[in-house]
């Protein structure tokens, strides 16, 4: 057992439990429904919902939508199957803040009352300059005191729909000079004349995420409430609204790093682009770091728990190697996915002491360590290997290829010597002619002139074509966010490779879409969760057999 990471957040949260701070841990995953859940989001889920089971707690699934004008249901319905696919389960019903509405309604009131809200009439703009600059105290709204009574009557037709979108605001009464911005009166409505996904035309006024998302935690009893380390100076503004609302409990914010990968970018927004533009074929594209794309891509959801839980929560915003996250699925493969062989560049060998209708079923283990029974492997006169494996001259270099006059081991049955070989008219070698070397399966040839190499192999006349896609990295350089240029200038335009007319073993036709296979020697593939059929095999490349990206 390798030791556990920093999580100076879990450390906090025992304390709190040993010292009967808090009874029982209760954290929640936040997400807006503003596009689908990438790795950094999987990092979160591992975070809160890591945590509660660890500790006998529970964590809750919030939708955080407080802003209609870039939410949609179909966001909402991905990133519940997301969740759950990771392997979390939430407590009780998903929440949705927008079903707090009514309370935030009322604790606006409750500030008014208490003087400790305004109705604003200053242009965004205005209010920008009043509010000033955190080395210099701004100056006071205008509309800072107005009565009671008056910003009751003005907020009623705020949400009555009598003023325009943007017409005015309605904000806190703190205070203008804090060195802390986000403390400088912030808004706590404003006004969107839109449809909401869950209230529908219910409101035109929605609260900003700062009156909401504290107010959120405190009706769900949430203890720890955890974001990432942008909203660290959001706190004294969240512990503020705990403090003068009647809130039903007093949760306690906590901020860790963000995750963030190489050669690629964790932003709704910018994957968002990346969608729209037509640059990747939608959310799930295997190309895409989001969740959806991961499983696309074959990533399964233990090796994706275990990357995450391989890195310290800690107060540090980092980019980790993508080596990191593939050593993970690598690692996973290896141990679960069953063998299977995949010809990616047909060359034909036509065994010539081999009978045109002899079909003889080999077989071979599905697994080399797991008891996953054999599969079938029909061995005829007709086979294809990669044209990579073939030479048209020997050399030192290639002594672990067919050449002419040289043997070879085909993978999980004979060893073949190549006699001679055919071109086309443009040059290409386009078939072997090979002689079997009988009483080989499982034995070194008789007159001990053994191959040097084994290479994989499948039956032409009992084979399956499929089509096979290939992915590489989607952007060329390592930080594509970070530089002068545009993140969408950096985009791999060769991240895709689509090969038709590979020829796979008979069984691989019949996978289960998302089931993973190694194809030997190949790599890791797995049968499109969407375009596989026996019919029409799909697979999709999830990652080599070795590490490409640090070297
Ligand atoms: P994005 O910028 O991609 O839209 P976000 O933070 O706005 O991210 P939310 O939907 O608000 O996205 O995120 C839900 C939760 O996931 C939040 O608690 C947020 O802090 C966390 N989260 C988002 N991105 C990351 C990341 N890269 N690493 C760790 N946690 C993250
Ligand atoms: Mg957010
Ligand atoms: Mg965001």
């Amino acid at each position: 057992e390798k030791a556990k990471p920093v999580n100076f957040i879990r450390a906090i949260a025992e304390q709190d439990l040993a010292e009967g701070r808090v009874a029982k841990i209760i954290t929640r995953f936040p997400p807006e429904p503003n596009g689908y859940l990438h790795i950094g989001h999987a990092k979160s889920i591992c975070v809160n919902f890591g945590m509660a089971e660890e500790m006998g707690g529970e964590c809750n699934l919030r939708f955080d939508d407080t802003n209609p004008s870039k939410e949609e249901q179909e966001y909402v319905d991905a990133i519940k199957e997301d969740v759950q696919w990771l392997g979390f389960q939430w407590a009780g019903d998903v929440r949705y803040a927008s079903s707090y509405f009514d309370t935030f309604y009322e604790w606006a009131l409750h500030l008014i009352k208490a003087g400790k809200a305004y109705v604003c009439h200053l242009s965004p703009e205005q209010a920008k300059e009043y509010r000033g600059w955190a080395t210099e105290p701004g100056k006071p709204s205008p509309y800072r005191e107005r009565s009671v009574d008056e910003n009751l009557a003005l907020f009623e037709q705020m949400r009555a729909g009598e003023f325009a979108e943007g017409e005015c605001v309605l904000r806190a009464n703190i205070d203008m000079s804090s060195p802390n911005m986000n403390m400088r009166d912030p808004i706590l409505y404003r006004i969107r004349k839109q449809s909401h996904h869950q209230t529908g035309d219910k409101w035109c006024i929605y609260p900003s995420y700062d009156f909401a998302h504290g107010q959120e935690d405190a009706i769900e009893g949430v203890t720890h409430s955890i974001c990432t380390l942008e909203f660290a100076d959001h706190r004294p503004l969240y512990e503020w609204f705990i403090e003068n609302l009647p809130v039903p409990s007093k949760p306690r914010q906590y901020e860790f790093g963000r995750l963030n990968i190489n050669y690629t970018v964790t932003s709704k927004r910018k994957l968002k682009q990346l969608v729209d533009e037509g640059i990747v074929q939608g959310w799930n594209d295997p190309r895409m770091p989001t969740v959806a794309g991961m499983r696309r891509r074959g990533y399964s959801p233990a090796a994706i728990r275990n990357f995450c839980d391989s890195l310290a929560v800690a107060k540090t915003d980092g980019v980790v190697d993508m080596a990191q996250l593939e050593f993970f699925i690598r690692d996973d493969l290896n141990k679960t996915a069953p063998r299977g062989m995949a010809v990616l560049k047909p060359l034909k060998v036509v065994i010539s002491n081999y009978p045109e209708d002899q079909v003889e079923m080999l077989t071979a283990p599905k697994h080399p360590d797991l008891d996953l029974g054999e599969r079938l492997l029909p061995f005829t006169r007709e086979i294809y290997i990669d044209q990579d494996d073939f030479k048209e001259e020997y050399s030192k270099k290639f002594k672990k290829k067919l050449t002419p006059g040289k043997r070879i081991r085909l993978r999980n049955a004979y060893v073949i010597e190549a006699d001679s070989y055919d071109k086309n008219e443009a040059g290409e070698v386009v078939q072997i002619n090979a002689s079997l070397i009988p009483d080989t399966l499982g034995k070194n040839p008789a007159d001990e002139i053994n191959p040097k190499g084994v290479v994989h192999w499948v039956s032409a006349s009992h084979g399956k074509q499929a089509t096979i896609r290939l992915y590489d990295r989607l952007f060329t350089v390592p930080t594509p966010d970070k530089g002068e240029e545009d993140f969408l200038s950096h985009v791999n335009p060769n991240s895709l490779t689509i090969v038709e007319g590979c020829w796979i073993e008979p069984d691989l036709a019949n996978a289960a879409n998302e089931q993973g296979f190694q194809f030997e020697r190949e790599g890791y593939f797995v049968a499109d969760r969407y375009d596989h059929s026996p019919e029409q095999p799909v697979f999709n490349m999830t990652i080599g057999l070795r590490d490409t990206w640090s070297n």
